[in-house]
């Protein structure tokens, strides 16, 4: 066998698997997570694991970086604080003897410096973007030393890797850009001779560092992120996300308990879904795994039998139109109206030009004679954004907007599924509707507060008889029988 195939084939068994907050909230699930990453060693796999910080620390870091910003040193610290038992407690439930000794020292010497930045912080009165970087990626740094230790106690080979020495970024402190080649180069020489040697190398998500070391973060739910830059960088087989649900499912099931889980779908959908709502991926995901062909699967830690949603280059024919519904809240409507400028040439351009110098995503544009209505989710800037807008137009926001974004293939090429959406939603009210722009997604603004609603009366017109082929109606099989 050649070195070639025989690289090519070690590569076919690395297997990049993440696990979120969920999945590793407590010791219990920590350990749940070790069983499966075992199960995938004793067949024969080579994994690389990412993890995300425990449940909720993140928006607890962000809490106690806010806090110092405000010169509020001591409220900063009593959240540090709350962390700091809640790891060494979980590590304690985790771990015996000389392990624990050596994670519990890394868990106070790692807070010891929290409590330091914190400290800082509050003497200076003000968090920049870069400091709040490093405040938030404790988490994630914690997370993956506990997790490589509980490998190593279950006789794995853990081995801890620190995601900034691989995951590197630009500066854009918050929301980083990755540098893939240099991402690359680090994997192959940092990680893949980890792998080679039987090693299961832990890193934490969501975090890096530029080029000059400064810690970084990807924004948040980052980690999915750090999977598929891990993936995409080792030329893995596989990529799997472990979360807290059976895969991805025909909407958010916290909303509605009856969704189903949706076996397969393209990358072009799942991307569409997670761009517009659905927080069970990323949306930035899906383009390095894309760019190299590498399946996705979302899985189930609680239910690791359950086979997921795989994500693939091409999805199968369905026979139902849409695969999932996605909701995305929080958003505002800016009507721009320029009766002074009516079908002046390049009016169009000067508008989005703002937004553009503002770094602000626009989710939505519908357009009349005399106006244009845009939807954004970023709110930081809007008042800059409003003042610039103001000179060349009357500006008007509407705030508390939700944007509801059906996705399947072929939309376009099905007639009469505007008026089933619409008819199935006729008592609530639609603000702006955007068909076309995309094949494979419909979409319209609402109120915030008809969210529900909708999603409910879509879900229950669409996925009445779903497609066996395509979605698991074993799930509600069982559900019935309960
Ligand atoms: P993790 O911590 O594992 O990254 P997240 O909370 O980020 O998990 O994402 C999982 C959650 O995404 C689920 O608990 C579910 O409520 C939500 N969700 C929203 N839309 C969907 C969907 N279409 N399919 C599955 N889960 C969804
Ligand atoms: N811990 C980070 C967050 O909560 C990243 C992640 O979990 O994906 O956003
Ligand atoms: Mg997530």
């Amino acid at each position: 066998m050649s070195e070639a195939q025989r690289v090519g084939e070690a590569r076919a068994n690395l297997v990049v698997m993440k696990f979120g907050g969920t999945s590793v909230e407590d010791a219990k699930a920590m350990l749940r997570t070790t069983a499966i990453v075992k199960g995938r060693r004793a067949r024969g796999l080579s994994p690389v694991v990412v993890v995300s910080a425990m449940a909720k620390v993140t928006d607890q870091l962000i809490a106690a970086g806010k806090a110092a910003g405000r010169g509020d040193k001591s409220g900063a610290l009593a959240i540090a604080a709350r962390l700091r038992n809640r790891h060494i407690e979980t590590a304690g439930d985790l771990l015996c003897g000389e392990l624990f000794a050596e994670l519990q020292t890394m868990i106070k010497s790692e807070f010891d410096a929290l409590d330091d930045l914190l400290r800082g912080i509050a003497a200076v009165g003000e968090l920049t973007p870069r400091t709040a970087d490093n405040v938030v990626s404790f988490g994630e740094r914690i997370s993956s030393r506990m997790v490589a230790a509980a490998f190593a106690q279950h006789e794995m080979n853990g081995v801890h890797v620190d995601a900034r020495t691989c995951i590197i970024t630009d500066s854009h402190y918050g929301k980083a850009v990755p540098q893939e080649a240099a991402i690359e180069a680090k994997l192959t020489e940092l990680v893949l001779p980890l792998v080679n040697a039987g090693h299961t190398p832990v890193m934490g998500g969501f975090i890096g560092a530029n080029e000059d070391g400064i810690t970084t973060t990807l924004g948040r739910g980052g980690s999915d992120f750090t999977a598929a830059l891990v993936g995409g960088g080792l030329h893995a087989g596989a990529i799997e996300i472990w979360t807290d649900v059976d895969g991805i499912m025909t909407t958010d099931p916290r909303i509605c308990p009856d969704a189903l889980r949706v076996k397969t779908i393209s990358f072009e959908e799942a991307a569409e879904l997670a761009y517009f709502g659905a927080k069970v991926l990323h949306p930035a995901t899906i383009l390095p795994a894309v760019q190299k062909s590498i399946p996705v699967w979302v899985l189930n830690s609680r239910n690791a039998e359950n086979e997921g949603t795989k994500i693939t280059a091409m999805a199968p024919p369905c026979a139902s139109p849409f695969k999932s519904i996605a909701a995305k809240k929080r958003l505002t409507i800016i009507d721009v109206v320029a009766s002074r400028m009516l079908m002046t040439h390049g009016y169009l351009k000067a508008v989005f030009d703002v937004f553009d110098r503002y770094h602000c995503a626009i989710d939505m544009v519908s357009t009349s004679e005399v106006s244009i209505s845009v939807t954004v989710d970023s709110n930081e800037r809007l008042p800059e954004i409003c003042a610039e807008l103001g000179k060349m137009a009357d500006v008007k926001l509407e705030g508390h907007k939700a944007l509801i974004c059906m996705v399947g293939e072929d939309i376009r090429g099905r007639s009469g599924m505007s008026g089933r959406v619409f008819s199935a939603i006729k008592h609530i009210n639609v603000r702006m509707i955007s068909q076309g722009a995309s094949e494979i997604n419909m979409s319209f603004m609402i109120e915030e507060s008809d969210v529900e609603d909708a999603v409910r009366s879509l879900h229950a017109e669409f996925f009445a008889d779903p497609d066996p082929v395509i979605f698991d109606t074993e799930a509600r099989v069982v559900a019935t029988k309960a």
